[in-house]
């Protein structure tokens, strides 16, 4: 299993896309060192209050060994609250693991709702699995390739090294001292064309052979120390190098390693399917043994659930259940309703979620910006979007941000570009945004609009007030 936990932990840095999203341009919390959130900083933006108590809540991750927390946004729509998710999650590093789902995934996912709870739950959850490597570094004094029987005797640069042994005299710190050579050692040498007078590194486990340098006499370069470099006193005297090679993945990701009917390649086609409950229990087993072990350390990551009042009775009671595991992430969900019903109940209550979950939530509240914060955010999103814009068309986008939302405006940015492409100008002008306002509608013009043709639609014939409320 180490080797496909490896092999995931490189391939996965090769799936991250970059691409221009709609928090694309969020670096952080943007708060300086006492937690303070700064004006504009790191892509965020006014919203004081809300990020330095999410700072607050990075502090009690950073400091870790916290599980079972929940938090709450709360605020109008467009205030920020993904925003400030996204930069928890930047701000956590990429160590952390930090798994996003939205209410309304888990009633459309092929599988059941406490399912796909638990797989977000585990995708969130990091285990940091430590290996120890032995690697020798030093000076080569001599490489001796043996005689092939019946063959002439030939130097590490030999094309073939099948069937080969050999001596190679490598002098660590104070002492010279000979390695029986493999083939696999000797083909590596000879790929990293290693002479005398070469400073490598030798991992005798996997004959992984690098090179250095060269030596400068007493100065040695190969003292260098790495991260997760210790050096221990072998008996003879002769001083090695441990290096620890740490992997860091999910409990899904080692679910799914380990699921019989599914495999190492459903972590990216995403088409997991449900796992079985003793796969769980055994892998809890086993990362229970290797930390007692000191082999693997639990990270609790953060798990941000969108849209939290599309979760039902049962959810929240999952949850409510979930948070009292000692390995449970840090949990933020975000909702921009006010007092709605429970899901699965006829109850109304704040956000729509139940009593008992909410007791157990911090919350924090986003406000609705003012008309310099909608103007920086735009520039920010200009910037990001590389569009040019005049100062004018700025102006006029910010009154429509406050006129309209802060999402609309950011929209017509990329659609003002696209105008102004078209008509081969350099920079986004009035004439740009005016032309994509009146072909996009924001949502007050859009209503308006309804009223007026409302009975030219379909299923117009429901009474008024009669409407569902999700
Ligand atoms: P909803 O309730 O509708 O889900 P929300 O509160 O989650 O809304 P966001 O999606 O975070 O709102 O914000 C809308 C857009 O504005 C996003 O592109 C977001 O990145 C940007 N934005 C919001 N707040 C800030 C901020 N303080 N600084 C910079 N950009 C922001």
């Amino acid at each position: 299993m180490a080797a496909e936990l490896k092999k995931l932990a490189e391939s996965r840095d090769l799936t991250r896309i970059e691409r221009i999203g709609a928090h694309s341009h969020i670096r952080g919390l943007g708060l300086d060192s006492s937690l303070e959130a700064r004006a504009v900083s790191e892509g965020m933006v006014g919203q004081k209050p809300a990020r330095k108590a999410a700072g607050l809540i990075l502090q009690l991750i950073k400091e870790g060994k916290i599980a079972g927390r929940a938090v709450l946004l709360a605020g109008q729509p467009g205030t920020g609250k993904t925003a400030i998710a996204m930069g928890l999650a930047k701000s956590l590093g990429e160590e952390t693991p930090f798994a996003t789902l939205s209410g309304s995934e888990l009633f459309s996912l092929e599988m059941s709702k406490t399912e796909a709870l638990t797989q977000a739950f585990r995708r969130s959850i990091g285990v940091r699995i430590k290996e120890e490597a032995e690697i020798i570094e030093g000076e080569v004094v001599e490489i001796i390739i043996d005689r092939p029987v019946g063959g002439a005797a030939s130097s590490s640069g030999s094309s073939s090294s099948a069937g080969k042994t050999g001596k190679l005299t490598l002098k660590t710190t104070d002492m010279e001292t000979v390695y029986d050579l493999g083939g696999k050692m000797i083909e590596a040498l000879s790929k990293e064309k290693v002479q005398s007078g070469d400073v490598i590194a030798l991992d005798k486990a996997s004959g992984k052979v690098t090179k250095l340098g060269r030596s400068v006499g007493r100065s040695r370069e190969y003292d260098a120390v790495g991260p997760h470099t210790k050096f221990v006193r072998c008996p003879d005297g002769e001083l090695q190098k441990r290096k620890e090679v740490v992997h860091c993945v999910t409990l899904h990701e080692i679910d799914v390693i380990n699921s019989r009917t599914q495999g190492f390649l459903a972590l990216f086609t995403g088409d997991t399917g449900e796992i079985r409950a003793e796969v769980r229990e055994q892998i809890d087993t086993k990362v229970a043994e290797w930390r007692e072990e000191g082999k693997a350390e639990i990270v609790p990551g953060v798990l941000f659930i969108d849209e939290v009042h599309m979760l039902d009775i049962e959810c929240f009671s999952f949850l409510n259940r979930a948070l009292e595991n000692d390995m449970a992430p840090i949990l933020v969900i975000a909702t921009n309703r006010g007092i709605t019903t429970i899901r699965g109940t006829t109850y109304r209550s704040p956000h729509g979620i139940p009593a008992d979950f909410l007791d157990r939530l911090l919350i924090i509240s986003t406000q609705p910006y003012t008309e310099d914060e909608i103007r920086k955010i735009i520039e920010i999103r200009c910037d990001e979007e590389e569009v040019e814009m005049s100062e004018d068309s700025k102006v006029l986008l910010t009154k429509i941000g406050t006129e309209t939302s802060l999402r609309y405006a950011i929209h017509l940015i990329t659609a003002a570009a696209l105008a102004c492409q078209k008509r081969r100008g350099k920079a986004v002008e009035m004439e740009d945004i005016s032309r994509v306002y009146s072909l996009f509608l924001d949502v007050k013009r859009s209503t308006q609009y309804l009223m007026e043709y409302q009975s030219q639609y379909m299923f117009s014939e429901v009474p008024d007030g009669a409407g569902d409320e999700d």
